[in-house]
């Protein structure tokens, strides 16, 4: 039930080869090795809190996808998005040996590594959001969801209080968005792996109630199979796979937790999987299963016609099966079973005789950019941010790591105004990414920015109006402008004593 990666003893790049052979071509794995050589020079010195060379994290990454058969320029990028963050190696130089659109997913790596929830509740919605605007690239989640997958397997290394954060960002951030994108197999792995370490009493609990029902329902499993295969046989329906579901850990726990842990009172404990070649057959089958056991009432449900809103398509029904139990059947085509564990990953998923699906060729920006759309409209249940507003966001960084979110072509005087009014009025210039910038730059997601403050700075300059977007800043900086007018008005009336003397 529970889900974990099962890493090979002594994994090497070999593994990975023998993996991507399945499915790559030789020019897609010589690639993969060059960036794995790449990598492993300029890691060399590195090792992880486990005191494992640094290597083996980016081998497990690519493990994570190689066992999902996700497409090798993934991996490639995978292999190498550490690098220009963690070592000498720049990006640039990723850039000429792998080309614009593996160092592009990098940089897309590197700029969410650079978002962190510290657990501040009303802000988890928009830190959702704010990870897939980023994003940009659907690649790129794919990447940092493995990378999160592996850091979680190797979470016991790590100090207490960032354990915590990370499961719990796993937790809130990360497997929301997984199951939004319809992975549910990313989805699941991330919430079992991050659940121990967040709820260790229900984790507990959970496994006991788990083990005991596997315990009194040995063998029960097959005989429902056997059963089921013999009547399809003799209806001629030919099915590709029958298996039972695994129910995975973390969503056992949130569905018990809600019937008041009464395990009896949850009706798809028990699910059996039925894999068929078309869709007029999956019909047919449920028809069958229908013949032999009672539905349960309300419990018949079409989401090949009405797919669930992250894409999930299936025919489900529940019946009273052998013994009186109540059993789940899921039909559904070997399509729908790929987008189901893969979801938008599908489309760089490769089946077992090594072709690709054919929702491959739709192009993935425009799929993303609708998914991302979609997501942006429908996530929002804390607050009601339209997406036209939302869209024209951009998210900034200070350097250590705080979200500032800012309209687009803000500069950073709007940032500096933002973080305090002080900051804003005595700011004196502004680094962006490490670089010296004009305030007036306009700046762009995932920009770290730091402000040059001029403590001896008395008010903000009047030219930074033409520049600055937001009402915060502008408003900020009239009022001070204004109040030093009146400030110089008045004292225009006040004889100091120097122009007294002059004047004598
Ligand atoms: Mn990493």
């Amino acid at each position: 039930m529970s889900q974990r990666i099962d890493f090979p003893p002594q994994l090497s790049i070999n593994d990975i080869i023998q993996a991507l052979k399945k499915y790559s071509r030789p020019a897609e794995i010589e690639t993969v090795l060059l960036a794995y050589e790449m990598a492993n020079n300029a890691h060399a010195n590195q090792r992880r809190k486990s005191g494992e060379p640094y290597i083996v994290h980016l081998l497990a990454t690519a493990y994570i996808l190689v066992s999902m058969k996700i497409d090798a320029s993934i991996v490639t990028a995978a292999i190498l998005h550490d690098v220009p963050e963690d070592t000498t190696v720049t990006i640039e130089e990723i850039e000429k040996n792998f080309g614009a659109d593996v160092a592009s997913m990098i940089r897309g790596v590197t700029k969410l590594g650079k978002l962190k929830y510290r657990g501040v509740e009303r802000y988890i919605e928009n830190l959702r959001k704010m990870f897939v605007a980023m994003a940009e690239d659907v690649r790129v989640m794919i990447i940092k969801f493995a990378d999160r997958i592996h850091n979680l397997s190797t979470l016991q290394y790590l100090e207490p209080s960032k354990r915590q954060r990370v499961a719990l960002e796993s937790l809130e951030i990360y497997a929301p968005i997984a199951h939004r994108l319809g992975m549910g197999e990313f989805k699941g792995l991330l919430e079992d792996l991050a659940f121990p370490y967040m709820y260790p009493k229900e984790y507990e609990r959970t496994i006991a109630i788990r083990d005991q029902l596997a315990q009194d329902g040995e063998g029960y499993i097959d005989r429902v199979i056997e059963v089921v295969r013999k009547e399809l046989k003799e209806s001629g329906i030919n099915y590709i796979d029958l298996h039972g579901r695994k129910k995975q850990l973390y969503s056992f726990y949130q569905k018990l937790a809600k019937k008041n842990w009464e395990a009896n009172k949850i009706y798809d404990i028990i699910a059996l999987r039925v894999i068929i070649a078309d869709i007029a057959d999956c019909y047919a089958a449920l028809g069958v299963i229908h013949k032999i056991w009672k539905p349960l009432k309300g419990r018949i449900k079409d989401y090949t016609a009405q797919p669930k809103p992250n894409g999930y398509k299936s025919l489900h029904t529940t019946v009273f099966c052998l013994d009186g139990k109540a059993v789940e059947f899921q039909i559904r085509t070997k399509e729908m079973h790929y987008e189901a564990e893969f979801g938008v990953a599908a489309h760089w998923h490769y089946d077992d005789s090594g072709i690709k699906l054919p929702a491959k060729e739709i192009q993935w920006a425009k799929e993303f950019a609708q998914i991302q759309q979609d997501i942006l409209v429908n996530m929002a249940d804390l607050e009601d941010l339209k997406v036209d507003f939302f869209k024209s966001r951009i998210f900034t960084f200070t350097p250590k790591g705080d979200v500032i979110d800012l309209p687009e072509d803000a500069t950073p005087v709007d940032f500096a105004y933002h973080i305090h009014s002080e900051i804003g009025n005595k700011c004196s210039g502004a680094k962006v990414n490490d670089k010296m910038v004009s305030l007036d730059t306009a700046l762009q997601s995932g920009d770290v920015v730091e402000i040059v403050v001029d403590k001896n700075r008395k008010t903000p300059n009047g030219e930074w109006l033409k520049s600055v977007k937001t009402h915060l800043a502008k408003s900020h900086i009239k009022n001070r402008l204004r109040a030093n007018s009146l400030k110089d008005w008045f004292q225009s009336f006040i004889p100091t004593k120097k122009k007294k003397n002059t004047g004598g």
